[in-house]
């Protein structure tokens, strides 16, 4: 018999979620992970009181009330809501695109006056079905702001002209007529009090985890201490990317620990220009609300620029380009998964989607285990 029933190859949400389903039904469960801490992109640690997202801000939101109950009963959240600001040349927008939004780029003061400035900008562009990434943002929100928050954003994060990519990537943000800058449309959001690590943590209770072991150098030693084996790393490395790399957009991030209270005033603001190298700072403080974990003030504030480059062998990969060609290539990774009888493919890198924290969540909670 070998030692284990479950062999699960990473310790981030998908893998933590589908650890804590197998050892709920009595399975031995060894949890691997090539870095030396748990909790995938989702890790955060503790600086002082601040809890920083090492691997860039995690803002959990969702409509699913089953994948919201289900996390409440590991971690606490708390009422944090995400309002970003935009900073254009430092022109400050409130972002998602609302009536704050409408009002500073245009001067428009109503719902109605918003809409036909924007319904003037979309004909005047001459679009009727959008396309592409740049056709589908002018139809919502007119070239104006398009111009300003939009393309140079956008160009940064992923690398490639406006046109050349899909227009669902735009489609995440809401577009609203009212002054609300909830940047999601979600029943339910917030950030675990304690920190993702926590959570991780407790999901993976019972669980044997070996940190700083890399699975594919060393398959076949590994899969033989358990009977199935669950996988969320990048899929095409798992068969050796036999048709060629999957792209993926990898973040660099430079973190500051600065000895001031508050630099920027809020959680994130990105910066939408082209010239600006980084996307976005994201000041960590403000995710619990400037306060520790015994709810004290923090004196100091710890920041992190956020740089998007395309991803080579050695990088951390953090997003899938879900272009058709990537689609198409994955496919073919797809299928030769279904054919590995006892591997499970999943989460964000084992299944390449750009999905959100409660979507991985709600794939695991529906896996096949
Ligand atoms: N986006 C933009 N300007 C912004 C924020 C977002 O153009 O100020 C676009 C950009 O193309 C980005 C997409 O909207 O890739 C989705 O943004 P989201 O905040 O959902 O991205 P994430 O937080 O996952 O990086």
């Amino acid at each position: 018999m070998k030692p284990y029933d479950t062999l699960i190859v990473g310790a981030g949400l998908f893998g933590a979620v589908c650890a804590r389903r197998a050892l709920d039904a009595g399975r031995r469960v060894l949890v691997i992970d090539r870095r030396d801490h748990i909790g995938g992109n989702v890790y955060t640690e503790n600086v002082g009181g601040i809890q920083v997202h090492r691997y860039g801000a995690h803002i959990f939101h969702t409509n699913n009330e089953t994948v919201w109950n289900y996390v409440n009963r590991y971690a606490r959240f708390n009422r944090f809501t995400n309002s970003p600001v935009a900073n254009y040349k430092g022109e400050l927008y409130s972002l998602p695109f609302n009536m704050y939004t409408f009002n500073r780029m245009w001067g428009v003061v109503t719902p109605e006056e918003a809409a036909r400035k924007i319904e003037e900008q979309r004909q005047a562009a001459g679009i009727t079905e959008p396309r592409n990434l740049e056709e589908q943002a002018i139809s919502l929100v007119g070239v104006d702001l398009y111009e300003k928050l939009i393309k140079g954003y956008t160009e940064k994060q992923w690398g490639r002209d406006c046109r050349e990519l899909p227009a669902s990537i735009i489609r995440r943000l809401p577009v609203r007529l009212t002054f609300d800058n909830n940047y999601f449309n979600a029943r339910f959001q917030g950030i675990p009090e304690e920190g993702y690590t926590c959570l991780v943590q407790r999901l993976l209770e019972g669980a044997e985890i070996r940190l700083g072991v890399d699975y594919l150098p060393e398959k076949q030693k590994l899969d033989g201490l358990a009977e199935s084996v669950i996988y969320s790393g990048p899929i095409d490395a798992y068969f050796g990317y036999v048709y060629g790399p999957l792209e993926y957009r990898t973040v660099r991030f430079e973190t500051e620990d600065l000895p001031i209270p508050n630099f920027q005033g809020n959680a994130a603001v990105n910066y939408t220009d082209r010239e600006t190298p980084w996307t976005r700072i994201i000041e960590h403080k403000w995710f619990t609300f400037g306060l520790d974990q015994e709810g004290k003030e923090t004196e100091h504030t710890v920041i992190s620029r956020e740089f998007s480059a395309a991803w080579r062998p050695g990088d951390e990969p953090y997003y899938p380009v879900n272009d058709e060609k990537n689609a198409a290539l994955y496919a073919r990774y797809r299928d030769l998964a279904e054919k590995e009888e006892k591997v499970l493919f999943g989460g964000r890198l084992g299944e390449y989607q750009y999905y959100d924290m409660d979507q991985v969540i709600a794939r695991a909670l529906a896996a096949e285990l």
